[in-house]
């Protein structure tokens, strides 16, 4: 117990002495300690009888603040003046910080000394949950700084009560102006909807909600997610925004590829399709008329093959942008591969219907295409398809369409066709004769026939025309005026025509062995062929082969060969010539610019169409035509050669206008070479 107690001190040290929680001690007038409770033990470490006559300085205070302590303890005895509560930091006997919250009283004993008394209050917990809060907040600042995510907190009511962003260009609103709005009613009319709708949800259910939204900010429009949290015990909302844009692009940019036509960026084939059936679907429910525009470009390999892909592609693309200015918005304009297109047209009516579109489309392209410092013609075949009538789901209307783009190239191109039943039928013997002529070749189902030429002054035998027959034991006798077309399409040609070629000099040889003369070999070479780079060597092979003379041979071409004007024709041709194979021009009279080709080119023979032929003895223009044709041939250095001549008067007046040879069924029809070599 204390060595000078008292009445006073009695009641209050034991007071003190009953709260272990709280540090006290008494001092003396000379800072010594007189009393020291069990709460000063806990607190400073030194127990009571340590501490018992040690000065105050000496024990608990750090050494900077000993000299302020004496000085205000010596103030406060003689000048009254109080030392205030205060949060301190003392120091225990092991030399650790003690932070105390200390409360001061001095105390008058009965021998009239002053002693004063220290209430300290341990705020080691405050302190360490406040550093807690400290280090809380700074962490958060540092994980709101690092995120590019916005964080609102609201009232339930939508009232921004705070609000973080890192990057204050997504703000919607200026930074400044944001807290104290509410979140519903400050955005665009269709984001703030989805807001009003998802915070209500959220307060409603609890749990998290997201949602996207976009925005239109000045560094561009910006996509949004935004997720919601209600904390229910505060009432209030936490809302976390994310910039998604990026995302979005790349979505886009898959959607994109999967959707859209890369080199033209035309909705794709599946696309189109996807849209066709939609339309057809709204369509139906108004009773409307859709309609499909098939459309491929006319020749377009032989320009991809000339000019080569990258002129081809720059090709398409103005196409596509050509197609597209033809149309409304709400049609469609797709790729479907290679150079077909297809247009969709939604709600057909009497000023705005297929055949003005497709009108207009021709139209659009006759304006020459400028590509890389050259001007190239490029035409169109469009085959219409309507609904309901042709068909109401889309694949019918897509087949029929592209029937009806087929009769347009058939109708020679650079036009338009609308689907009929009969094409229907028409396509089919397609796809039959198309399906049998695979592997006709192998099975020997093709014969070459001849059919002589004679020389129209003396009547005497100069040679023959090869013209090629197709016996398909499952489709009977197939004319070539039929089987040609497909072969040419789909390539089969070039192996007949190099199976014709063979063929051809194969009896030349043997009709010049059993005859001891000369003859003329007269072959049909498609445009397609002389797009085979074999074609030359092949031929060279052929004539060294059988050991004829490349005067004997005759290549009849129609100007279809050269309309494509393309430098590889050009080149072939004057190969073929120098070889010295002689060309003709066939089915001369029937095109536009034959005689403009005649000049160009190196021609040896000019063939007059039979149709002309056919009417010289009985109209004048004709006649007058064939005159004329063979003057202006043989001006030209030309001989010239009738076709189809079936009478005997024809035959006469030919001779009257000095025409060279002749050949028809007068004389004789195409026949097999075992005929042929007997034919005098
Ligand atoms: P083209 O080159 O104009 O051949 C002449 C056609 O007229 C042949 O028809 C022939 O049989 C026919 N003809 C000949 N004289 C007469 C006559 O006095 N009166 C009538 N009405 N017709 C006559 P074909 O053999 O049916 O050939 C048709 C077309 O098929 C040929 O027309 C030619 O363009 C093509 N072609 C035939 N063979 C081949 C071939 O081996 N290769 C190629 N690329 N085309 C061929
Ligand atoms: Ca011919
Ligand atoms: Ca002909």
């Amino acid at each position: 117990m204390l060595a000078r107690t008292n009445i006073i001190n009695d009641a209050i040290h034991q007071l003190f002495d009953a709260v272990g929680a709280i540090s006290v001690q008494g001092y003396d007038e000379e800072r010594k300690v007189v009393y020291w409770n069990e709460g000063s033990e806990a607190l400073y470490g030194y127990s009571q009888a340590e501490a018992l006559g040690q000065r105050i300085e000496d024990l608990i205070i750090p050494k900077p603040m000993r000299d302020i302590v004496v000085s205000a303890h010596t103030d406060w005895l003689n000048k009254g003046i109080e030392i205030p509560a205060a949060e301190l930091t003392l120091r225990s006997k092991n030399n650790d910080d003690v932070h105390v919250f200390s409360s001061h009283v001095m105390f008058t004993n009965q021998n009239n000394e002053k002693e004063m008394y220290c209430i300290d209050i341990n705020l080691a917990d405050l302190k360490d949950a406040q550093a807690q809060a400290v280090f809380k907040e700074s962490m958060l600042d540092v994980v709101l700084k690092a995120t590019p995510d916005i964080f609102f907190l609201l009232a339930d009511d939508g009232l921004i009560l705070d609000y973080y962003a890192s990057n204050k260009t997504k703000l919607y609103l200026p930074p400044n102006e944001i807290i104290g709005k509410n979140m519903v009613g400050i955005l665009p009319p269709d984001v703030d909807k989805k807001f009003r709708l998802n915070i209500a949800k959220t307060v409603q259910n609890g749990g998290v909600t997201s949602f996207e939204y976009e925005l239109d900010l000045p560094n561009g429009l910006t996509h949004f997610e935004a997720r919601i949290s209600h904390l229910s015990a505060y009432n209030q909302l936490v809302i976390i925004v994310r910039d998604i844009t990026e995302q979005h692009k790349s979505a886009e940019l898959i959607r994109q590829h999967a959707y859209f036509d890369a080199l033209t960026s035309l909705p794709n084939r599946f696309l189109s399709l996807d849209r066709l059936s939609q339309m057809l679907k709204d369509a139906e429910r108004n009773t409307e008329k859709t309609a499909v525009l098939f459309l491929d470009l006319d020749d377009f390999k032989k320009v991809n093959d000339s000019l080569g892909h990258e002129a081809g592609d720059k090709l398409l693309i103005e196409a596509a942008r050509r197609l597209n200015l033809a149309v409304r918005k709400q049609d469609t304009v797709g790729r479907l591969g290679g150079d077909e297109f297809i247009v969709l047209l939604r709600t057909l009516n009497e000023d705005y219907n297929a055949l003005d579109v497709a009108e207009n489309l021709l139209t659009l392209f006759r304006e020459p295409f400028k590509i890389d410092n050259r001007e190239l013609i490029l035409t169109l075949s469009i085959g219409i398809a309507i609904s309901p009538e042709n068909g109401t789901g889309a694949s019918d209307l897509l087949r029929n369409a592209d029937t009806a783009m087929y009769q347009a190239k058939e109708m020679g191109r650079n036009t338009y066709s609308f689907y009929t039943k009969e094409m229907n039928i028409i396509m089919l013997r397609r796809f039959e004769i198309e399906e049998q002529m695979h592997g006709a070749l192998e099975r020997s189902e093709f014969e070459v026939y001849f059919q002589p030429q004679l020389d129209v002054k003396s009547g005497r035998v100069t040679g023959a025309e090869a013209l090629l027959r197709w016996h398909s034991p499952v489709l009977g006798n197939i004319r070539p005026d039929e089987f040609i077309p497909i072969a040419e399409q789909t390539g089969i040609i070039v192996p007949i025509g190099e199976f014709v070629i063979q063929q051809a000099l194969q009896f030349l040889k043997l009709w010049e062995n059993e005859h001891k003369g000369n003859y003329n070999m007269a072959v049909n070479v498609s445009p397609r062929q002389f797009r085979d780079n074999n074609l030359v060597s092949f031929i060279k092979e052929s004539l060294h082969k059988e050991g004829i003379s490349a005067s004997r041979l005759e290549f009849e071409i129609t100007e279809g060969v050269l309309m494509t004007g393309s430098s590889y024709i050009d080149a072939t041709l004057t190969e073929l010539h120098d070889l010295g194979i002689k060309l003709s021009m066939d089915d001369f009279g029937t095109g536009y610019s034959s005689l403009s080709y005649l000049r160009q080119y190196a021609f040896d023979v000019l063939k007059i169409d039979r149709s002309f032929i056919n009417g010289i003895t009985l109209n004048k223009e004709d006649c007058d035509l064939v005159k004329a044709t063979i003057a202006m041939a043989h001006s030209l250095g030309l001989t010239v050669v009738a076709e189809g001549v079936e009478q005997e008067e024809q035959l006469t007046l030919l001779n009257k206008l000095d025409c060279d040879y002749v050949q028809g069924f007068f004389f004789s029809k195409p026949i097999p070479a075992n005929e042929m070599i007997k034919f005098k």
